[in-house]
């Protein structure tokens, strides 16, 4: 079978290659010229572990081509997923605009009947916005279906995600594009994926919902790490604690510096704004989102209170991704912590494993240095901050760490050192709402007990 996959972002390039793993024959296509060319040449624009190696193969087998001619691509194909971008526009609601696009390129071109995937991140009704700008723009009536299939992959771990998912969701009420779709992903049904059929418009709120009970989960335990703070507890063991019930589940219940990507802090507040249109609130995911605006600087606090003035302090951050395992930047805690400690003066001295080039190109300041490694941005450094958990830095050697630097302040934003190893190093450890973690003796003002 012929697939398209319009939009050639993370999510269009993992569907496309896991796709062409499936053993179908897929076109990525996308108008970003320049980026179907580095595609074409067999570089990929974005790191993802996994995908390259993924893509590489579909090229050699030829099950996978990048094109930037989107007619041939619509036409060439049953199947045409949209992949593209649903950036907030400045009120939070989704930006449908390439979606728009795309649908009018779709009914432009099409040649026969086509199944039309809607997986990009879209509110409720889109579906039926898709068709209404494809039958517009149609020269002559032509059948096709619109089906919506909300993608859930983690960036960090998106092919394992797209290859293993939790669920396949598929909203439509035509069986003919159903049974054409559920062929597609015929590979999962072997794996006894569960499969959730609905109407278009359920699937689309599924997503939304999904993505604000994971922000609510974050928030909850922010809140949570905030008291420990205070009351001189150990937020782990708590999360611990609440995880294994089974009725609340142990994931998203890390605290830190708050949620960030680019998901979670645009889909709440496009979520947020559907209940405004239908005339209700959603207290629950606007408490979510005022709680996560007040984290970072809850975290910054930390070292304020143990600096003093930030100006002219030489800090290390390690960390600018917004979580592990990818070069994304969009949203991201760790650089937007970087913003908060440039504004505040302080020279910061940044590494990232893969993440450096993506932020150089999103924060500028003459104040702002990158490293190769961990340590030389620790060097001479009064103070390190952890602001994304990289697995190289749960197992840094932080005897070598606090040699590298001036000071001796850790700011552990991620939580992944043990408090007591740091302490007895001779760090000033400071991490989120793990007061109790540091034995008495070394707990630094920012997390005693009152
Ligand atoms: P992205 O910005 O990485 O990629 C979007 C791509 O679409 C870009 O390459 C852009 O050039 C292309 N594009 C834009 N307009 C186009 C047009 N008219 N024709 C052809 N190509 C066009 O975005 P992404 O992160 O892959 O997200 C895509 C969608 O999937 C969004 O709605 C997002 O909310 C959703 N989503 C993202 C994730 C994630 O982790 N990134 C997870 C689940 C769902």
């Amino acid at each position: 079978m012929h697939i398209t996959v319009v939009g050639s972002g993370f999510v269009g390039l993992v569907a496309g290659a896991c796709l062409a793993d499936f053993g179908m024959q897929v076109t990525c296509a996308d108008i970003d010229e320049a980026k179907i060319r580095q595609l074409q040449s067999g570089k990929v624009p974005i790191y993802e572990p996994g995908l390259e190696e993924l893509i590489r193969r579909g090229l050699a087998q030829k099950r996978l081509a990048f094109s930037h001619d989107l007619k041939k691509s619509v036409q060439d194909c049953l199947v045409i997923f949209i992949a593209v971008g649903t950036e907030p526009r400045p009120d939070g609601r989704a930006n449908l605009d390439h979606v728009k696009d795309v649908s009018q390129t779709i009914g432009r071109y099409m040649n026969d009947y086509k199944v039309v995937v809607i997986k990009s991140t879209v509110p409720v009704g889109t579906a039926e916005q898709v068709t209404k700008w494809i039958r517009e723009a149609q020269p002559q009536p032509r059948d096709f279906d619109v089906v919506s299939n909300p993608e859930f992959l983690r960036e960090g771990a998106a092919v394992e995600d797209f290859m293993r998912p939790n669920r396949v969701l598929l909203g439509c009420s035509n069986p003919q594009a159903l049974a054409i779709i559920k062929d597609i992903y015929r590979p999962l049904y072997l794996l006894e994926t569960p499969f959730v059929i609905s109407d278009n418009r359920t699937a689309e709120l599924v997503k939304y919902a999904t993505n604000a009970f994971l922000a609510v989960k974050i928030s909850y335990i922010n809140e949570i790490a905030r008291l420990c703070d205070r009351v001189g507890s150990d937020v782990h063991l708590i999360a611990k604690a609440l995880g294994l019930d089974g009725r609340i589940g142990s994931k998203f219940l890390h605290p830190g510096p708050g949620f960030g990507g680019s998901c979670l802090p645009k889909d709440t507040r496009a979520f947020l704004k559907t209940f405004e249109d239908f005339g209700l609130e959603n207290h629950v995911v606007q408490a979510a989102v005022e709680v996560n605006r007040g984290q970072l600087n809850e975290v910054v606090q930390k070292l304020v209170r143990e600096l003093g003035s930030l100006r002219n302090r030489k800090l290390c951050l390690l960390g600018l991704s917004y979580k592990p395992n990818t070069n994304d930047v969009r949203e991201s805690p760790a650089l937007k912590m970087c913003e908060m400690l440039l504004k505040a003066g302080a020279r910061v001295r940044a590494f990232d494993p893969v993440a450096i080039e993506s932020a150089r190109a999103v924060v500028r300041s003459p104040k702002l240095s990158f490293a190769k490694t961990a340590f030389d941005a620790a060097s001479g450094a009064e103070a390190t901050i952890v602001a994304t958990e990289w697995n190289e830095f749960r197992n840094l050697d932080l005897a070598k760490l606090k040699s590298a630097m001036a000071g001796d302040v850790l700011l552990d934003a991620r939580n992944v050192f043990d408090p007591a190893a740091a302490a007895a190093l001779g760090f000033r450890y400071l991490g989120v709402g793990r007061a109790a973690a540091v034995p008495a003796g070394k707990r630094v003002k920012a997390t005693a007990a009152r």
